[in-house]
């Protein structure tokens, strides 16, 4: 089975591991600081956060921003249950802004009639969650100014975008948004095995965001309600996490950054090699946001089933029975048994459900070949009937 996405480790990756073993330091250790500066130095980001995965680094910066019972924390339907359930960790409530039917993301469109009966109602979200779904940026720009016009926080999910850029400017860089999380799940462009980081030019929000993932303990006695006792000494001044990376996964990421830029050429590739030889079949291939240079963590195809005659399962299983690793991104969260409990139903974003219904990925990482990337079209063009 050809998976759809899958790690890439090189030699170089295993020595710094290994490195790390043999050191004094598994964990808070100088590697982690390390990858910290590299990842912010990389994407014009004047501060970096890492945490032990991208979940984590969800709920911290909703905590960072102080999103608590009473608030609401907006996002698309069509991403993975993390960029949500942030939400509902910190006592807030969810809702959803449906997708546009060309890039799959989070429409601006459908953002700023939301936030217009938001308003009448009284009830604007405090953070809204754009993803940058398959790698690609959301409109951040008419985001961003939704943000100044109606006074909401920008958290952006780039769990997908790590190396992809936007209007010239890597995501990260803080331009569109006050903190932009990366995920570096093997499936991502670069992996740590699990980890997460948080990118912000908000130096304030760095600071918490730093006593949040570790217990919400301080050693600064600037920040300590009485003098230091001694060299020994800290203070807890909230309630935080255990949610560090460990000095061996920072290790790895420091070095997979290396090839970052390699690992998302390589993806591009792949996708325009898949767009000419797709192009004749029954499929809405992905549509590029102007301005949006994408990583591509998927390459996802909407089915034209009116001209196939088969059903989206039967294309499915098709290709899986072919060897190929299809999956399908995403289940529309907000008809989760777990949201339906909270009141979502079936037709609440009609766009992201069409959307489900005829979603296929593709097989997409770096260290897909050429030769394989062939294979998976021929089965295509042969379950697709092309
Ligand atoms: C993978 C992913 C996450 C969660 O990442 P973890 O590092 O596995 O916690 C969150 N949001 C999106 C959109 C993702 O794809």
């Amino acid at each position: 089975m050809i998976p759809y996405g899958r790690q890439s480790i090189d030699q170089a990756d295993i020595d710094a591991v290994v490195e790390v073993l043999q050191s004094d330091w598994l964990t808070q250790g100088p590697s982690i600081e390390r990858f910290e500066a590299a990842m912010a130095a990389r994407h014009e980001a004047q501060h970096a956060v890492a945490v032990c995965n991208a979940t984590a680094a969800l709920h911290i910066a909703c905590l960072a921003v102080d999103l608590g019972p009473g608030d609401w924390l907006w996002t698309t339907p069509n991403t993975f249950v993390a960029s949500a359930n942030c939400a509902r960790y910190c006592g807030a409530n969810v809702d959803f802004v449906d997708i546009d039917p060309h890039t799959w993301n989070l429409c601006a469109d459908a953002l700023e009639a939301k936030l217009i009966t938001a308003e009448q109602a009284g009830r604007l979200p405090k953070v809204v969650v754009p993803v940058a779904f398959s790698g690609q940026s959301c409109d951040m720009a008419r985001i961003k100014l939704l943000a100044q016009r109606y006074g909401f926080i920008v958290i952006e999910d780039a769990s997908h975008a790590v190396g992809a850029s936007y209007l010239g400017r890597p995501v990260g860089c803080g331009d569109y948004a006050d903190m932009t999380i990366f995920s570096f799940h093997p499936v991502k462009i670069i992996t740590t095995g699990e980890g997460g980081m948080v990118l912000t030019n908000r130096a304030e929000l760095a600071e918490r965001l730093r006593s949040l993932r570790s217990h919400g303990i301080t050693r600064n006695p600037a920040q300590m309600s009485e003098p230091s006792h001694g060299p020994w000494y800290y203070q807890q001044t909230e309630l935080g996490y255990n949610y560090r990376i460990t000095d061996i996964q920072a290790a790895l990421g420091l070095s997979q950054l290396h090839k970052l830029d390699a690992f998302v050429a390589r993806r591009r590739e792949l996708a325009a090699r898949y767009d000419q030889l797709l192009a004749d079949l029954p499929l809405q291939l992905p549509t590029r946001q102007a301005g949006a240079e994408s990583a591509w963590h998927l390459y996802v195809v909407r089915l034209k089933l009116d001209q196939i005659g088969k059903t989206h399962r039967e294309v499915f299983e098709g290709l899986r029975t072919a060897g190929i690793g299809v999956n399908l991104h995403y289940i529309p969260v907000h008809t989760q048994p777990y949201y339906r409990a909270l009141g979502f139903k079936d037709g609440d974003f009609p766009n992201a459900e069409a959307y489900y219904r005829e979603a296929v990925s593709l097989p997409m990482f770096s260290g897909l070949s050429n030769q394989q990337l062939e294979v998976i079209v021929l089965a295509a063009r042969k379950v697709l009937g092309g």
